[in-house]
């Protein structure tokens, strides 16, 4: 299977221990499972969310998966786009995906994907290079970013398994099914 070359790492921006625990997780699930390579959080430490990830990474795979706890967002903004990334702010507000996903595949630069919470700040829509809409309703940060990854990769994502996986789904029609394997031994640690 063909995946594009460029890096997609997503930020979750300003999260709140006490009431962004599940979702946030979520979020670096849905990162990880839609082909992103890694889930960076700013706002309050939440160790936890960070095992639980690692944890995923190690039993179903991509234990390169980068999740890393990150002090300001702006400062991973200015950071990424030094090193001639994109930044793509998923809201509501932006331009609908159906018109920019094309122009945002087209370019071979690394994508920074940001993903608010309920205090986006104002500043954030002008650094981004692409704010991107998906639909112009309220929703969830989850259903945004899957959707967004899933059109960025055009579905492919959702085929990938993971060579280092110990866990892997055999599909099957009624049921449940695991192969269990070994994988290569490596230690993943927290960044
Ligand atoms: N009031 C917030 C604001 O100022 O944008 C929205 C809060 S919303 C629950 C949390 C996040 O979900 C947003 O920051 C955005 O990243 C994402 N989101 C929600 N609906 C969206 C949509 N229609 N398109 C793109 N992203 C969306």
């Amino acid at each position: 299977m063909n995946l594009p070359e460029w890096r997609t790492i997503v930020l979750r921006i300003n999260h709140r221990p006490e009431r962004d625990k599940r979702l946030t997780t979520h979020l670096g699930l849905t990162a990880r499972a839609f082909g992103a390579q890694g889930f960076w959080i700013t706002g309050l430490r939440d160790p936890n969310i960070i095992k639980s990830l690692l944890q995923v990474c190690c039993q179903w795979g991509h234990r390169a998966f980068s999740i890393q706890q990150k002090k300001s967002w702006r400062e991973c903004i200015r950071t990424w786009k030094n090193k001639d990334g994109e930044v793509i702010h998923l809201t509501m507000y932006g331009l609908h995906i159906d018109d920019v996903i094309p122009r945002i595949r087209a370019s071979s630069l690394d994508k920074l994907v940001v993903v608010g919470g309920p205090k986006v700040p104002g500043e954030l829509y002008t650094l981004a290079d692409y704010n991107v809409a998906i639909g112009h309703q309220p929703h969830s940060e989850v259903a945004a970013l899957a959707i967004f990854l899933d059109r960025l990769y055009q579905g492919n994502s959702l085929h990938i398994v993971p060579d280092d996986a110990e866990l892997v789904v055999e599909p099957t029609a009624h049921g449940k099914r695991l192969q269990e394997r070994t994988p290569p031994k490596e230690d993943k640690t927290v960044q």
